[in-house]
């Protein structure tokens, strides 16, 4: 059994990126610029938006944190979006979700100029993506590509189940392993919370990438051997020994479907990430658009 190691791939490709920057600085060039709008006080959400300033300062991007207050009016926001879509300096910016309620997301990413739409959730992205146009693919399932591609995971061929059609993960998951080419020439089942005799169906896959959010959902015995495991699932579960309160738990019993896995992500340190550094992958992809 193999671990897809995201935190060591992750580093790899921050060195990566870091030494085209270093690059672009010789040549007096300017660095890419990320901008993350956060509205409200979210913990977790807050959490991800640090790590994403960090990570640009890791490989020497620029960085512009916006905070709005939860009381954000949908205009407002709307408003901030149009300013970061006119200025120059910013070569790509995420609006962090979720949102407050009073605000309409669909119409937020909406308004999100394409070209600076470094999270690929643009309309226009997506129908790009699922065209096998050159694109901004959403970081999560970019970087599951990435981590299949680097450990040359075969895919070709192969039956990949996909769990959960978010918009965000599962559903660019399920186009994106179907597609031609490698990673993709699978053969995929997009499985969701209505599906009938999910056992039945992970248990016949090749390939298993799961994004639900359920602790531990998937057993052993929902698994055949020399399967691969990509565990999306991130959920803070209350634990009172650890210093936090919480642990971090994927949807995966990874302690008994390791012992049959071929390749499995561990949880932390798998997906999570990969999914920084393909966000800044994409950043600097949008500065070069740029220039
Ligand atoms: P989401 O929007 O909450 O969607 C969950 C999906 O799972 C839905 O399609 C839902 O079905 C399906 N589902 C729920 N219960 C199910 C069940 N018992 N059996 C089968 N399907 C079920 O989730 P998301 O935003 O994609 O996130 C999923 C997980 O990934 C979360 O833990 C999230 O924190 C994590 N995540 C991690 C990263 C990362 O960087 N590692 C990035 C994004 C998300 P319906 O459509 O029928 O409701």
């Amino acid at each position: 059994m193999t671990i897809l190691d995201g935190k060591k791939v992750s580093n790899d490709i921050k060195d990566e990126i870091k030494q085209q920057v270093d690059k672009m600085k010789a040549k007096g060039e300017k660095v890419p610029h990320l901008a993350a709008v956060i509205v409200g006080n979210d913990g977790a959400s807050l959490t991800y938006v640090g790590s994403k300033v960090r990570a640009c300062e890791r490989v020497g991007f620029e960085s512009t944190m916006v905070r709005m207050s939860n009381t954000t009016s949908e205009i407002e926001l709307l408003d901030k979006i149009e300013e970061l879509n006119q200025d120059d300096n910013i070569d790509g910016f995420i609006i962090q979700l979720p949102l407050p309620p009073q605000i309409n997301t669909q119409k937020v990413l909406m308004a999100v100029d394409p070209s600076k739409d470094v999270d690929g959730f643009h309309p226009e992205n997506f129908g790009k993506m699922a065209l096998d146009m050159s694109t901004f693919i959403p970081a999560t399932p970019f970087g599951i590509l990435e981590l299949i591609d680097r450990y040359g995971v075969e895919t070709q061929g192969k039956h990949t189940v996909v769990i959960g059609r978010s918009h965000i993960v599962g559903r660019p998951m399920s186009i994106l392993m179907g597609r031609k080419g490698f990673p993709g020439n699978s053969t995929v089942t997009l499985t969701h919370s209505r599906t009938k005799n999910i056992t039945q169906i992970t248990s016949q896959a090749d390939i298993i990438i799961s994004a639900l959010g359920v602790p531990n959902f998937l057993k052993a015995e929902m698994v055949k051997d020399d399967v691969v495991i990509i565990d999306v699932g991130i959920t803070r579960v209350p634990d009172e020994s650890s210093p936090k309160g919480y642990i971090i738990t994927g949807d995966v019993d990874f302690e008994n479907v390791s012992k049959k896995a071929s390749y499995i992500t561990p949880v932390p340190g798998g997906v999570g990430p990969m999914t920084i550094a393909m966000l800044l992958k994409n950043t600097l992809l949008a500065r070069e658009q740029r220039m």
